[in-house]
């Protein structure tokens, strides 16, 4: 199949060539039809398949006839909302490639930044925006955002969404946009309160599934190493000396552990940097284009930081901490190894973190290659250890207000 069986516009098939594209991808071929149709769609389908595309090329061949409006006399009329700020930073990028033929004018506002730039670009006049849910309902509360014209609605990655908390927040912006509009839904997993979602906000939608999740890309080579917790660091450091060669993204599960990691490799005289949900938007910009630029060839992200970037040569991944969800061991490991390449990925298991890999290599229906040979290696019969908890039982639950306030996001 190609761009022009898809029945695409002039201008887009000119800003497809000048992208490089030769073929649709597969989720290009099963969305663009259905989407050109207004219909609402629910797409299992993670990055790295296309699906940006897959969703910005027929909501501009949607707009084409309605992109000579004077500028200022322009309306909102396509929203998409991402759980991230870089994630939403490379849809608007998408746009702007694939509108460059056109006059449509999209725009791309998130939190963590000043807001005054972002009303007056949209004081400006926009066709397209893409926002973060918390940003995006600033700005409409300050009535700076019309959502009177949206036509498409675009919700991405909407498992991270329900993940970090934002699910009373898309259910009010799409209450907030007419009744009668398309809504796409895009998810890495379809789990059931995204099920649930789709029943209560999209209208008889097609269902399009290009990923099975639980397959690993087959050029990715993994490796397992059972270590002592407190020895990860070691291995980590015997590893980047004797072993990784090329760029590695390093995933931990939380801030804290970035920070910490990143604070050791960088004493042992590495360039690192790092994303994580408490660093500056511009911080984690930086980090991302130093590394893509190979400035640095290590960065340390969390999960939720790291999500739906795509970083076109990445030679390896590695796990210091394992994943606990299985679907998560996927996603990491699914960043390299693209574009025909071979990837690896290392990972790093402590006694507590066993049932993990079998959780994993379960649902991978693989079993992970462990490499013994190695300077720490973890005693088979080695316990977790439990860190009792201290305190009174009689304080669970009594926490006050203050304190919850003070609870810090851990991504
Ligand atoms: P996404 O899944 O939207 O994050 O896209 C992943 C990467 O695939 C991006 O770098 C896109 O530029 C690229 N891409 C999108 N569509 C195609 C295509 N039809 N052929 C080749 N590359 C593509």
């Amino acid at each position: 199949m190609s761009f022009k069986d898809l029945k695409l516009i002039k201008p887009l098939l000119k800003a497809i060539e000048s992208s490089g594209y030769s073929e649709p991808t597969l989720v290009q071929q099963k969305a663009i039809p259905p989407i050109l149709d207004h219909k609402d769609v629910i797409v299992s389908a993670q990055t790295g398949t296309g699906k940006t595309a897959a969703f910005a090329l027929p909501i501009l061949q949607q707009l084409f006839d309605k992109q000579d409006a004077p500028k200022r006399g322009k309306k909102i009329r396509a929203l998409i909302i991402s759980p991230t700020r870089e994630l939403a930073v490379q849809i608007q990028q998408n746009f702007k490639t694939y509108a460059q033929f056109s006059n449509l004018r999209s725009l791309v506002v998130f939190g963590g930044t000043s807001i005054e730039p972002q009303i007056d670009a949209l004081n400006k006049g926009i066709d397209i925006l893409v926002a973060t849910p918390g940003r995006l309902l600033d700005l409409h509360k300050q009535d700076y955002i019309n959502l009177d014209y949206i036509e498409t609605l675009v919700l991405d990655e909407a498992d991270l969404m329900l993940a970090m908390g934002f699910i009373d927040d898309i259910k009010k912006i799409e209450r907030l946009c007419p009744e009668n509009k398309q809504t796409l839904l895009f998810s890495a997993t379809i789990p059931y309160k995204i099920e649930q979602l789709a029943h209560t906000i999209l209208k008889d939608p097609e269902r399009i599934d290009v990923t099975p999740t639980k397959s690993v890309a087959k050029d990715v080579s993994q490796v397992l190493y059972y270590v002592p917790k407190r020895n990860k660091i070691e291995l980590c450091l015997h590893l980047l000396r004797n072993t990784i060669k090329g760029n590695v993204l390093i995933f931990r599960r939380t801030k804290f552990g970035v920070n910490k990691l990143e604070q050791t490799l960088t004493n042992n005289g590495y360039k690192v940097d790092s994303i994580h949900g408490d660093k500056a938007q511009s911080e984690r910009q930086t980090a991302l284009n130093k590394f893509k630029n190979g400035y640095v060839k290590i960065l340390i992200a969390t999960d939720v930081a790291a999500r739906g970037i795509d970083i076109n040569e990445l030679d390896n991944v590695f796990n210091f901490d394992m994943p606990n969800q299985a679907e998560t061991y996927v996603h990491r490991i699914g960043r390299t190894g693209r574009a025909g390449n071979i990837g690896r990925a290392y990972a790093m298991c402590s006694a507590d973190e066993k049932s993990y890999v079998k959780t994993i290599e379960q649902y991978i229906n693989v079993q992970i290659p462990i490499e013994t040979e190695h300077p720490y290696p973890l005693d088979p019969k080695a316990k977790p250890i439990v860190h009792k908890k201290k305190g009174s039982k009689y304080k669970k639950g009594r926490k006050s207000v203050a304190s919850k306030k003070k609870k810090k996001r851990w991504y």
